[in-house]
């Protein structure tokens, strides 16, 4: 299997100003990209030659797993957004993140303290585990939360290559900017 740069929903200026269409130019044009070539570029003559990129996520170790599951993160990070502002969770996924952490405030907060927190480079993710619960939790480099059994609902990459050329080292910054563009009606679809 080939795999492809998905286009993104939206235009290069879509996310400005909380991302800079340099951002987009270098984080989804370089980086992205590079996942994607480098994935073609492992799979032939592998074990992984016809698998999706879950099947990989599920099951691959080394390069071909960091690649592939690379792609995956970042098409579902940029699919988390939309030129749209000012959105926030309703019906069956505010009831979940009230259960789990008291409001959708609180939620924020633990969301973002995780991603600030995270040392080195990786993930953020709410996820909706096995049980119909959600949680927060953080992955390292390309880890992602299919592998443990959950279902992921919204993430952000903590990758400095993801906010250093909008904000430099100021990570919480880069956070506080997300929340602009998160779509929540694009991650309450994720539920099913
Ligand atoms: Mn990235």
């Amino acid at each position: 299997m080939t795999f492809e740069l998905p286009k993104l929903p939206y235009n290069a200026s879509a996310l400005e100003p909380f991302i800079s269409a340099k951002t987009i130019e270098f984080h989804y044009g370089k980086h992205h990209q590079t996942y994607v070539t480098k994935l073609n570029g492992l799979l032939p003559g592998s074990a992984f030659e016809n698998a999706t990129l879950e099947e990989i996520i599920q099951k691959a170790e080394g390069p071909i797993f960091n690649n592939g599951a690379q792609v995956w993160n970042h098409t579902f990070f940029w699919e988390g957004f939309s030129a749209r502002r000012g959105t926030s969770p309703s019906g069956k996924l505010l009831q979940l993140i009230e259960q789990q952490f008291g409001s959708f405030d609180e939620f924020k907060t633990k969301f973002a303290d995780a991603a600030v927190n995270l040392f080195g480079s990786g993930w953020a993710w709410l996820v909706l585990k096995a049980d119909g619960s959600l949680a927060i939790v953080q992955t390292g480099n390309a880890g992602n939360p299919l592998r443990d059994g959950h279902k992921p609902l919204l993430t952000c990459d903590v990758w400095e290559h993801a906010y250093y050329l909008d904000y430099q080292n100021r990570r919480p910054d880069f956070l506080a900017a997300f929340w602009n563009l998160v779509d929540w009606d694009l991650i309450a679809a994720r539920l099913g």
